[in-house]
């Protein structure tokens, strides 16, 4: 390629770090100033002129621009600064990017599929410049984390989460594939928006909708083969858990939002239980919000419980309970829930609002997962306010370190800082997602599984539970620090693997014989790569 293309590549461009010979040997001279910088050097100018932007979204933005000029550059510095950048490129930096995407949108990202390209999906999978992908991270964009239905604008998403594959689970950028779909939104602010981006219309539903991803998901199977991960994101619930149902015996599917939290809320939940004392089964459990986060959690601690105590998860499950926007749901209720809510339906008399239900459940552990800001204001042991962005989470860092007196863990879905209590310091854990899907689709890749199983899951959780250290309970954290996210998720790629190698799913084989450094050998580095 001449050197002009090259440079324009953010595949292969450098910047300033194009050596001498390089400049010479593909016709740099002259399009470059003369200076040779190290990649060090370039990152740490990066890193400076970031954190010069006092708006998110600034920051948020010179990221993207980094990704569409020099990709390698921009893995290195979420890579070294995964603390400091994932608030940027992740939650709650991108619930706001989403917002607002239309208005900032420069270089498109990923891939659009719309009602317009309805029999023409194949095709239009084929535009696409990779031939191979291993990860398809696709959104209809209808519940953006705790914001709601941001229509096309979703994409955001997708594209944060496959930086977050690559950077913290090191799958190589180029098997990374974002896709929105958009049947329409109906969000009246955005349909509204002249600088809105998606379809202006409102929510094609029931068979329209159906015959669109059914489309989809086979061009996918054709285009990529059976083994291309497609994980499901952001998809409202009702949507969402159709699509699981239907394509988990067909295609090698994930839902993130029911699947990866359930695994890294239980992570959080065994790793607590060291410091708590007790085995799951001793707890009471109570979830304000019962969608896919609520129940998918629910299910998996059911799971696990009976795993421990051989009983039936019919049995397991009534020591948890849910509230949804009605209130608790009870037996009496049973015929007009979703089926999803169904297995929850405990015997009790109905009751309405979170404190009441608290008070009659007693709960030891409280997780929120109803999207809705500032809900908890009661003390328990264990509280998780899982719902991003950080404007609706359940409860601040400061309020549930404040109400317990410092007696209670916390962790949250988008990040806190640490907060100082009567002169100790606790560090809010992080329960996000990020922990575990990363980590997850290396292993499922790495052994070539064909379908996802709930036993992955639970080697997943188990997996990230046995990276937490003393060290980490001092400081009143459940989960390991990110900045060792890559080692981490090496170990539950590792675990994953010889789960699927053990399910009979794999289809790499032999097996390695050292899956955590095969996982670890297999990892994208950033590193630049000399075109000599
Ligand atoms: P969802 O499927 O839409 O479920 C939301 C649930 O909350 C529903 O059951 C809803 O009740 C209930 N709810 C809404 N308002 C309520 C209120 N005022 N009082 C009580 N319940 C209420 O959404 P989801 O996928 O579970 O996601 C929920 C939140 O979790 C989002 O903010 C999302 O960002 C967050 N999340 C976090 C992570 C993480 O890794 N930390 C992962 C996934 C999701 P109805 O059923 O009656 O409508
Ligand atoms: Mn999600």
């Amino acid at each position: 390629a001449s050197g002009y293309s090259l440079m324009r590549d953010p595949r292969y461009n450098k910047g300033l770090a194009f050596t001498e010979k390089e400049r010479d040997a593909h016709y740099l001279r002259g399009l470059l100033p003369p200076v040779v910088l190290s990649q060090e050097l370039q990152e740490k100018k990066m890193m400076n002129l970031i954190r010069q932007y006092e708006v998110p979204l600034h920051r948020y933005m010179a990221m993207i621009g980094l990704q569409e000029t020099n990709e390698r550059l921009f893995y290195k510095l979420l890579i070294d600064n995964v603390e400091e950048l994932l608030p940027v490129v992740y939650t709650p930096t991108v619930g706001e990017a989403c917002q607002k995407y239309g208005s900032i949108f420069r270089h498109s990202q990923g891939l659009y599929i719309s009602l317009k390209e309805k029999g023409k999906i194949l095709e239009t999978l084929k535009n696409w410049p990779e031939r191979t992908v291993q990860v398809i991270v696709v959104t209809d964009g209808e519940r953006i984390l705790g914001l709601g239905d941001l229509g096309c604008q979703g994409m955001g998403i997708p594209v944060g989460k496959l930086a977050l594959y690559t950077a913290l689970g090191g799958v190589r950028p180029s098997l990374c594939l974002p896709i929105t779909i958009d049947v329409g939104t109906n969000n009246e602010k955005l349909l509204n928006d002249e600088f809105y981006i998606g379809l202006r219309q409102k929510r094609a539903t029931g068979k329209e909708y159906d015959e669109l991803l059914q489309e989809f998901m086979y061009a996918v199977k054709q285009n990529y083969g059976e083994k291309v991960l497609i994980q499901f994101e952001d998809f409202a619930n009702h949507n969402a858990f159709e699509l699981l149902a239907r394509y988990s015996s067909s295609h090698l599917v994930f839902n993130d939002d029911i699947q990866g939290t359930a695994a890294v809320v239980l992570a959080g939940l065994l790793s607590a239980l060291r410091l708590l004392g007790g085995t799951l089964a001793d707890h009471t459990f109570l979830f304000l919000g019962a969608g896919e986060a609520g129940t998918g959690i629910a299910d998996l601690i059911a799971l696990e419980i009976s795993e421990q105590n051989g009983k039936p998860i019919e049995e397991n499950r009534k020591n948890i309970w849910l509230v949804d926007s009605k209130g608790l749901i009870v037996s009496s209720r049973k015929e007009s829930l979703q089926d999803f809510k169904k297995p929850w339906a405990h015997e009790h008399e109905p009751i309405t609002g979170l404190i009441n239900a608290v008070k009659a459940i007693k709960p030891t552990i409280l997780i929120g997962t109803s999207g809705v800001g500032k809900q908890f204001t009661k003390e328990t042991p264990l509280i998780m306010a899982l719902s991003n962005p950080t404007s609706q989470a359940e409860c601040t860092a400061e309020e549930a370190y404040t109400w317990s007196e410092g007696r209670a863990i916390f962790a949250s879905g988008s990040p806190f800082d640490p907060f100082e209590y009567e002169g100790k310091t606790f560090v809010p854990g992080q329960a996000n997602n990020a922990y575990i899907f990363p980590g997850f689709g290396l292993g499922v890749i790495m052994a070539g599984s064909i379908r996802v199983h709930n036993g992955m899951l639970l080697a997943a959780s188990k997996a990230l539970a046995s990276q937490v250290t003393e060290e980490h309970y001092e400081k009143g954290m459940i989960y390991p620090p990110l900045t060792n996210i890559r080692k981490i998720s090496a170990n539950i790629a590792a675990k994953v693997a010889a789960k699927a190698y053990e399910l009979g799913l794999a289809s790499h084989l032999p097996q390695p014989e050292d899956l955590v450094e095969s996982a670890e050998k297999c990892m994208y580095s950033p590193v630049y790569r000399s075109y000599l």
